[in-house]
């Protein structure tokens, strides 16, 4: 567990899955946390949970995909907990399809939240953190940006696209204390992929070297640790986690 004592963080779409473990480690690390959701009933839900197990996480609604909204956002956070310290950019959809069958819709939906949602909750707050001398962002992308994956033409090129943003920022940032990361998880055991059938979740298996789905708090503990004194380090760069699905 890292030490977070008195830092701010926001994880974007940190009410369910991934974003949810996210959030939980932080806390348990002794950051103050905000997340952001589109489903409010989910999020209140997911709120009292954490509560009765011991952590107060600030929920509020806004769509990454809107710039203004993600500004409102920002100013909220900062003014109901404290100027952000962390960045965890998690919030992602997949809309899947072959190519000959990709409507310009599901391009747009996918490229709009994962890609330019990365841009619209980043640069409100990017600022703060070099003006300040500290900050950290880590940008949740995917095993399928890094080797592809049929069927997800658009998801895998927002979710490279996101590598992209990282090598750029964190060479724009470093001087001023500011780490930028990625972290690039395999197959989780999320409610997405615990939904497909045995049969399907079987056959992605047999390909992870491991032998098996990684957890959500896997994923948590690492970003855990890019999120701390410790890994000031480790910027621009892509840190996998994935069984061994896919070794670079
Ligand atoms: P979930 O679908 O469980 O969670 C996604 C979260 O993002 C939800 O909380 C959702 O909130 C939020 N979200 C989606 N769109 C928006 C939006 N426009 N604005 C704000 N919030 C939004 O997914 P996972 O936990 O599985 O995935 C989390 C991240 O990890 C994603 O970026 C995904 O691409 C990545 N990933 C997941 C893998 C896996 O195996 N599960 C593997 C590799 C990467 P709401 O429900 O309120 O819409």
């Amino acid at each position: 567990m890292s030490n977070l004592k008195g830092k701010v963080a926001l994880v974007t779409g940190g009410t369910g899955g991934i974003g949810a473990a996210i959030c939980l480690k932080l806390a348990e690390s002794g950051a103050k946390i905000a997340t952001n959701y589109r489903n409010e009933e989910k999020a209140k839900a997911w709120q009292a949970e954490a509560k009765k197990a011991g952590h107060d996480i600030a929920v509020y609604q806004a769509d990454v995909s809107d710039f203004d909204a993600c500004q409102t956002l920002v100013d909220q956070v900062e003014k109901d907990l404290g100027p952000i310290d962390i960045l965890v950019n998690n919030a992602g959809i997949t809309k899947d399809g072959m190519f000959k069958k990709m409507s310009k819709d599901k391009w747009d939906a996918v490229m709009s939240i994962n890609l330019d949602g990365l841009f619209n909750i980043t640069k409100p707050l990017v600022e703060g953190m070099t003006d300040r001398g500290w900050g950290r962002i880590i940008n949740i992308s995917s095993i399928n940006g890094q080797k592809g994956q049929l069927g997800q033409t658009n998801y895998a090129a927002s979710k490279a696209g996101m590598h992209g943003f990282t090598m750029a920022l964190a060479q724009e940032v470093a001087r001023k204390g500011v780490t930028v990361n990625t972290v690039s998880p395999g197959y989780i055991s999320t409610e997405m992929v615990m939904a497909v059938s045995e049969e399907i979740r079987n056959s992605i298996i047999a390909n992870i070297p491991v032998n098996r789905l990684g957890t959500s708090e896997e994923i948590a503990a690492l970003v855990d640790f890019l999120a701390s004194e410790e890994a000031g380090f480790a910027t621009g760069a892509d840190f996998s986690m994935n069984g061994g699905q896919h070794m670079m």
